[in-house]
């Protein structure tokens, strides 16, 4: 018996460790499969190239037009998107998203897991963002956004995971994802 794949989601503040979390469950879990968003925003310099579909913004508007994305979001300027996935069978599909677009992954998959990852301070919060090496603008609209990312992450999410320590976050994500599957597999355990 196949129990239907999870669809979990990440959110939490720009600059929370969201990214580097994603990557360290894909890394440590092979039934989990990352999703790539598209994004208009430029490319860092800090990245490798790989972590986006970097695009026009016609281009994105083309893709929103043609039904292409299982949601998409404005945020500070950019748009970011998910399409649609095309996940190998039976793997667990995990994104990486703000929360407008968490929001509509809720609205269109009720079942869909979502974890806020918060940061165990504002203080902390701000020198990951700095460390990032973002422009200050960068950094303090990013700040100004998180409080309410993090009201409506909580409207929202099934857990919350604070990001005091990668290794340790991560660890818990990846228990919260096995007990999801075991009671999946169990029907029994189905309310
Ligand atoms: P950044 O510019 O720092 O890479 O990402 C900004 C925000 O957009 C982060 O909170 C990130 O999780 C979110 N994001 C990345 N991809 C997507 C996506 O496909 N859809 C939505 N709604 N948000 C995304």
């Amino acid at each position: 018996m196949c129990a239907e794949p999870l669809l979990a989601v990440l959110i939490g503040p720009g600059g929370v460790g969201k990214g580097t979390i994603a990557q360290r469950l894909i890394d440590a879990d092979e039934n989990l499969w990352l999703s790539r968003s598209w994004t208009t925003r430029p490319q860092r310099a800090s990245e490798r190239g790989d972590e986006y579909v970097f695009v026009d913004a016609p281009t994105f508007e083309r893709a929103i037009a043609e039904g292409r994305f299982l949601e998409w979001a404005r945020f500070h300027d950019h748009l970011y998107g998910t399409p649609l996935p095309k996940a190998p069978a039976e793997r667990d599909v995990l994104l990486e998203i703000e929360v407008q677009g968490a929001e509509q992954v809720r609205g269109r998959y009720p079942d869909a897991v979502v974890i806020l990852i918060t940061p165990p301070s504002d203080a902390d919060l701000e020198g990951r963002l700095r460390a990032r090496g973002d422009a200050d603008e960068h950094v303090q609209k990013r700040l100004s956004s998180a409080p309410d990312e993090v009201t409506r992450g909580q409207e929202l999410a099934n857990f919350v995971v604070v990001n005091d320590d990668l290794e340790r976050a991560t660890n818990e994500i990846l228990s919260i994802l096995e007990g999801l599957r075991q009671q999946r597999r169990s029907p029994s355990s189905k309310d």
